[in-house]
């Protein structure tokens, strides 16, 4: 008898969410409403008051975040090569030149050495990136940006539940950016929102957000910046407020996850196996994925499908995106960010998700082991 199908990711929608759902969807208002401001006030409560604004996308959040940084054509923009392509997209998008640092092999963020170096006259902001929710050093990285006045875009979309130093990300910096994309740790489905530091940015994104336009009075109308349509739901925000109420215990339960991980691997795995487990941070990671950089004697493509034989879904997040099509047309190739190429080849991400046991991941384990023995 087989075991059933163990994805590597999967959302759970609780009973109470969809009901909330079916409820917006009879109001007669199932677009931006009150749904919507209540989400982004549950969202600046949890992250010290600060000013928080949705959108329907991730992406979309990162890319107004760089235009209301004034970022556009002639600009530089710093950033990982080993995330999702949407990262290095947004700077395309704006007209700015996205510009690449490698990654450190250890925590497989950027290098913050090799961003400080990679800084020249015309930068004008960095995309950090908090692969699998484990921020970099958030010290440093915000002295980089103070002494070479820069504006940072924090690319937060899979750390919320995050901390540095007992502060959670988002509740400190300059922009930071989440993603409620569907495998993310809470879901409106489709779904992102900004964090930002004044009224006025709030007022901006707000504009861009929804074709430039500010209303007044009964009917006043005026557009003076171009924007795109970029709002979320009251049907996506119902999800997001089922899921956020959770969000405490999820971050508790995926931490209880990733222990248990690392002690069916074992003190020896590395060794034995030759594969590199994740830095076992049960502080400030919020665990959005637990992945390994296999040994070179395996590809990952032979790997994946041993797995799915046995029932255990595996991802790769990310391929390198200087190695894209798209980029190595703008001049990127091989041999420019060695440790992002090497990891972006071997990378995978195992069974993590809200709703999995701790059986699962004795499952998982083993299941590594006997295809890597
Ligand atoms: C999910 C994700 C995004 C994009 O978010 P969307 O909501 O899918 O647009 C961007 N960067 C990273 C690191 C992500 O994980």
């Amino acid at each position: 008898m087989s075991l059933p199908f163990l994805p590597f990711a999967k959302p759970t929608i609780d009973e109470p969410t969809i009901a909330a759902v079916g409820e917006v969807l009879r109001s007669g208002w199932i677009t931006s409403g009150p749904k919507v401001q209540a989400f982004e006030k549950a969202l600046s409560d949890y992250l010290g008051g600060r000013i928080v604004r949705t959108f329907n996308s991730g992406t979309c959040t990162m890319e107004i975040a760089l235009r209301i940084a004034g970022v556009g054509p002639g600009d530089e923009v710093i950033t990982t090569p080993i995330s999702w392509v949407a990262t290095a997209n947004v700077i395309l998008e704006t007209g700015a030149t996205p510009v690449f640092a490698d990654i450190d092999p250890i925590t497989r963020n950027i290098d913050l050495d090799k961003l400080e170096a990679a800084i020249t006259p015309r930068t004008k902001a960095v995309i950090p990136v908090y692969l699998s929710g484990l921020p970099v050093d958030m010290d440093r990285l915000y002295a980089i940006a103070a002494k070479h006045k820069l504006r940072v875009v924090e690319d937060a979309a899979q750390a919320l539940g995050s901390t540095w130093n007992g502060k959670r990300i988002g509740a400190f910096g300059d922009f930071v950016s989440f993603s409620l994309q569907a495998n993310k740790n809470i879901t409106s489905s489709e779904g992102g929102f900004l964090v930002l530091n004044n009224a006025e940015e709030a007022r901006l994104a707000e504009k861009y957000r929804l074709q430039g336009v500010t209303r007044s009075g009964f009917d006043g109308l005026e557009v003076d910046v171009l924007g795109g349509k970029f709002n979320m739901t009251d049907v996506a925000a119902a999800i997001g407020l089922g899921q956020f109420a959770h969000i405490d215990a999820i971050t508790a339960h995926r931490k209880e996850l990733a222990r248990h991980y690392f002690a069916c691997f074992g003190s020896d795995f590395e060794s034995r196996y030759g594969a590199q487990l994740p830095v076992a941070d049960f502080e400030n990671s919020n665990w959005h994925m637990f992945q390994l950089v296999l040994p070179e004697r395996i590809t990952r493509a032979a790997f994946m499908e041993k797995m799915m034989e046995k029932q255990i879904g595996i991802g790769y997040h990310y391929p390198a995106i200087h190695l894209l099509k798209l980029y190595r047309e703008r001049g990127f190739g091989e041999g420019m960010f060695p440790v992002a190429e090497r990891v972006g080849q071997r990378i995978v991400s195992l069974p993590m998700f809200n709703t999995m046991s701790k059986d699962d991941v004795v499952r998982s384990v083993e299941t590594v082991k006997s295809v890597l023995g």
